[in-house]
Formats: structure tokens, sequence, C-alpha cells
């Protein structure tokens, strides 16, 4: 049983011709249950410009530039031609329509083109990479080209070119086949989310009906489309949408990750369903050793790190895991923690039906803590109160805030849906700490790596003129580099007390003690409310003092400044104030 590729053309031709999606359905749903049951996929493939689901990473790769030049071979147009063509259509698929129309039929076609004929070209297409393998596909275009009528050619060109311009989306096709079926729209959606394939469940509503797309569930190996989260902007709201309590965890900055687990096999992929596994090796092996269960499906956070102290770094740092070259060199230099924050599959159980308190549950029973994977931090949080000091402690923490998620009966796991079961708080600035400050050394942690025997970190202070003490604003480890480690190690060792000294003013307890008196340039990314520094404690809110994010040594060392010249605590509040004009202002 076959379709020739014109009957396919015929239906888009009808698809272009219409704007409204009411219609577009219709075209759609007639198409589909047209189609011979064992090409629905392809067909549906190649209705959206693709040839595989999204999430296996195979793309044709011809560039509307490549297609140019083969429309310009086939047609025996001249470069200008071709040009002023493609100038006035805006489209190599009409471009090439035009030119061939203009050109004499010179073959007389034995045999018509079948939809197979044109996917298995796509296919090949596809499969050609490494040296030469723009001429391979270049050849099979133009093959192809030679053997389709004007029309035919224009949509051929802008499936390889991945540009349909039918207006038709995932959403529409997933609307035309419950009306094509007899599915329930919701049961395909469902299907759509858990598979990530929407071509899978085209074939399955082909071949079993309703019934079929009914029993998707979770699979291994196949990604599932993310849950997302809502917004809302305070405590208050979220507690009140929540129903009074809610589970709050820690919102880290880092990049999402689906991970699949089968025996040894580990396949990671993105929030966008790429595989990114090649990526992140580390990972693997991490994933290989701490997850207790022989199958299973989880998400996380990949947080960047700085080896050398173990603290959270910016997101950016992880654009080292996408240069294809060196990733084993990356992943040592840029190590990452991992934080799971929801478990989808396991052994054999589909979990994704399971309410967040079971599947949280499972995954503290799965995942082996380690220094680089942990539960994400969460506790349940009942007032407004309890938010907002949590709240403070993640942004101290190094997070973008939280993510408050439901704990009743309702809260499955959502595939592919933003809705009010997870909550996000963040904070509602973003600005740059434009100028550096002067701080004091007043304490230091331990080293560890290739940091041993020297420290990892310093506790640094802000000077408070009004009780003339030093309060703490920050813990700093990043920027020193191997000389300022060598020199400063030996300062600081030379100033090591044996208890905090009478004038410091901290809650933080650093490994070593030290007497204030080394000033060092810092830059941080802002100023923001810390439970735990006690610069300006209960002045800008009761309970939390101001501290300094992300914060790095500029490599200056401020030796023509006494503790007592750096930067005040006053001056650091109107930092935080200025930094919240001006979001205002925005
Ligand atoms: P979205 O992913 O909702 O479209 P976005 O890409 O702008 O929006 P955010 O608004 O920052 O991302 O928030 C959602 C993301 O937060 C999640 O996709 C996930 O990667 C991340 N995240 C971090 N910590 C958690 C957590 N504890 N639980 C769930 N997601 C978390």
């Amino acid at each position: 049983m076959g379709m020739l590729f014109r009957e396919l053309v015929d239906f888009y031709e009808r698809l272009e011709a219409t704007t409204k999606r009411l219609e577009m359905t219709d075209i759609l749903a007639e198409l589909l249950s047209k189609t011979p049951p064992d090409i629905i996929d392809k067909v549906v493939y190649m209705t959206l410009g693709e040839i595989y689901p999204a999430y296996r990473g195979l793309e044709l790769g011809v560039a509307e530039k490549l297609a140019l030049r083969v429309v310009k071979q086939v047609t025996g147009a001249s470069e200008k031609e071709v040009d002023e063509a493609y100038a006035r259509h805006g489209d190599v698929g009409n471009a090439a329509m035009v030119l061939l129309r203009r050109k004499p039929q010179t073959t007389l076609f034995t045999q018509e083109l079948t939809v197979q004929d044109v996917y298995s070209a796509f296919e090949k297409i596809a499969r050609s990479t490494g040296p030469g393998a723009v001429d391979v596909k270049m050849s099979i275009l133009a093959g192809l080209l030679a053997q389709a009528s004007p029309v035919e050619a224009k949509h051929i060109l802008r499936i390889v070119t991945g540009n349909m311009r039918l207006g038709v989306a995932d959403m529409t096709i997933l609307d035309a086949l419950a009306k094509a079926f007899g599915c329930e729209r919701e049961v395909c959606e469902r299907a759509y989310n858990l598979s990530s394939d929407i071509g899978l469940v085209a074939l399955t509503a082909a071949r079993e009906g309703p019934e079929g797309v009914r029993r998707f569930s979770v699979r291994v190996g196949i990604p599932v489309r993310c849950m997302l989260a809502e917004r809302l902007a305070s405590a208050e709201e979220i507690l009140e949408k929540l129903g009074g309590r809610g589970f709050a965890e820690y919102k880290y900055d880092g990049e999402r990750m689906q991970i699949h687990k089968s025996g040894e096999t580990v396949v990671i992929f993105s929030r966008r369903q790429e595989n990114i596994t090649s990526q992140y090796p580390d990972v693997v092996e991490m994933v290989r050793k701490g997850v207790s269960a022989k199958e299973a499906i989880l998400e996380c956070e990949a947080v960047p790190l700085d080896p050398e102290t173990g603290e959270t770094l910016p997101f950016q740092e992880l654009m080292h895991r996408k240069r294809k070259k060196e990733i084993e060199k990356a992943a040592e230099e840029y190590p990452v923690a991992l934080y799971f924050f929801d478990i989808l599959y396991v052994d054999g159980e589909d979990l994704t039906t399971q309410p967040l308190p079971i599947r949280r549950k499972k995954l503290e029973e799965i995942v082996v803590e380690g220094e680089r994977m942990r539960l994400s931090t969460g506790r349940m949080v009942e007032t407004p109160m309890e938010v907002e000091k949590f709240f403070a402690e993640a942004v101290e923490a190094g997070c973008e805030g939280l993510m408050i998620k439901s704990v009743d009966e309702e809260s499955v796991y959502r595939a592919g849906a933003r809705g009010w079961q997870w909550i996000k708080l963040k904070r509602d600035y973003r600005s740059e700490m434009i100028d550096t400050v002067d701080l004091v050394v007043v304490g230091a942690f331990h080293g560890r790596g290739r940091r041993k025997g020297r420290f990892g970190a310093l506790l640094m202070a802000v000077y408070n003129p009004e009780k003339d003490v030093f309060q703490t604003v920050c813990k700093v480890g990043s920027g020193f580099k191997d000389v300022d480690l060598e020199t400063l190690t030996e300062r600081v060792n030379r100033l090591r007390l044996d208890a905090k000294h009478p004038r410091v003013e901290a809650l933080m307890e650093p490994d070593v003690w030290v007497q204030p008196s080394l000033v060092l340039e810092i830059i941080g990314a802002e100023v923001t409310l810390s439970p735990v520094h006690t610069c300006a404690w209960d002045v800008v809110k009761q309970g939390y003092g101001l501290g300094i994010r992300f914060p790095r040594f500029t490599g200056r060392v401020r030796d023509d400044k006494k503790p007592e010249d750096a930067t005040t605590d006053s001056e650091i509040v109107e930092m935080y104030r200025s930094q919240l004009k001006k979001v205002e202002a925005e």
C-alpha cells in the first residue's frame, strides 16, 4: 500500500491556501485518515518539516544556500536568475517552482514519486555526514528534484530546509489526530507529552485506535516533555494558590536534565528533549554509581562548581560544555553538581501519576547522595515568613530563588504542562554590581583538591564605623590566581587567631579566624538580603543582613588601606537600595 507524493502535495497546497485554524485541522484530519497507516508517522514528520522526532537529533542539515545551489544545477538557470527568483519569492521552494516551470520539460517521467521514495531520499541526506557529505546531500537532492514536478519540488525543498510555511504546529496535528481517529484530545496530548514523538502517536492512533493511544506510558530512553512552573511575585499569593502549604525547594540556576538510566546505559536529555549525553561524561559516571535503581528516569538541575572551592558558579560557566572538542577537559575544569528534584519512573513503575510526596520519597530511596549529587534542598512551608527566610537562604547559597510545589493528591507529574502545581518565586530584579568593594579578611576556610594546604575561601567583612566593628558580607573563593593563593595563604596564616576577634560580628563559622587587617578588592554580581551575613543586620529587613552574591577577588590587594578604610555597611545598604530603584525604574 503506498501513497503518491503528488497526493500529499495536493493537501499541502490546500493547507497553504488557508490561514484558518479549524479549516487546517479539517484538511489535516482528512489527510491523516487517507494516509496508509504504515507511513503515517513519516507524513506527520514531513508535514512539520522534519523526518524524525526532534530528540533523535538527526537533522537534514540542508541550508537554504546549499538548496539554492541545487536549484541552479537542476533548473539550468544562471546564478543571477536564481538569486532574483529567491529575492522575489523569499523562499527556496517557490523560487524553484517558478524556475522549473520556465524550463522546457525534457524528461518524461515513467514513474511518479511516492511518499516513501521522497522520505527514503531524505533519510539518506540526513545520514550522510563527514567529509564529502555536502556533495552527497546535493546529489541526492538533485536526483529527487529531477524526478519531481515543479510543485512537488517546491515542497521537497521546503521540507529539506525545515521551512514548511504551512502554519502547522504540533498542536494542530494533535487536533487533527483526535478528529481523524476518534481519540480524546487530552489523551493524544498526554501520549505526545510522554513520548515527545508525534509520529509515534499518529502511528499508534492509526494502528490501534484510541485504546492504543490511551495505553501510552513513560519509557526509559524516550524523553518525557518537562513539567513547567508558573510564577507569582509573593509568598502570600503562592501559599494561597497552593491551599496554604507547599513543598519549597531551592531553585538552582543551571541546566535542567532529564536522565534516563537503564543498567549501565545513561542518556541525558535537555529541557527541549535534545540528547546532550556527550556533553556530560562525568554525569553519566555519577549516575551509574549514584542511582541505585536498575532503570529510572530522573530530573535534576546541573549547576557549575568551582573545582577548587566547591562553590556554585553562575550558570554561564556551563557554556564550556557546549564546545564539542575537549569535553573531557571541560568536565575536569568545570565540574557540575546535580540536584535531583523529581523522578518519573523506576524499575517498571510509572511514577508520573503519583503525587509529589511519593515521588520525593522514591527519590530519597534511590539517589545515593554524595558531594556532587544531592536531592534539592527542600522543606515544607506554611507561612509567608517561612517562605521568605528559606528564600533568602536559597539566594545566599547561590540559587535563583524557590520553586514551591503542591503536595496534594493532584500533584502528579504533568508532562509538558505549565501549571499551578509548581510556582516559582524569583528575585524580581537583576542588576550588575558595577563598583568594586574593599573588604577585610576576618576568617578562612580550608581548601580541598588542588587547593589543599591553602585556603579555599575567605570570610570577608565590611567596616561599621558607628559600632567600630567588622561585619561579614560574603565568602569569596573565586578569582584567586596561583600566585595570589601562595602569598595570601602565607599572609592569612600570619594573622591567624585562636578565636573570633572581639571586633568581628559573624554568624558564619570559618575554619580559622583571622585578625582583621588584610583588605582585598572584590566584585560581585549584586547585593541581596542574607540570613547568614551580619552586614546591616535588621537595617533593610528584620532578621536579615546583606550579602554579596557571586563575589570574586579582582586581583588587587589593597595594602594602601587600613581595615577601617574598607567599604562600610551603609555603603552596602546604599548599593542595595539603588539596585531596587533601578528595577522600579525599568
Ligand atoms: P520555564 O522552564 O518555566 O519555561 P525558564 O526556562 O525561564 O522557564 P525558570 O523560570 O528559571 O526557567 O524556571 C524553571 C526551571 O527551573 C526548570 O525548568 C528547572 O530547570 C529549574 N529548576 C531549578 N531548581 C528546580 C527545582 N527544585 N524544581 C524544579 N525545577 C527547578
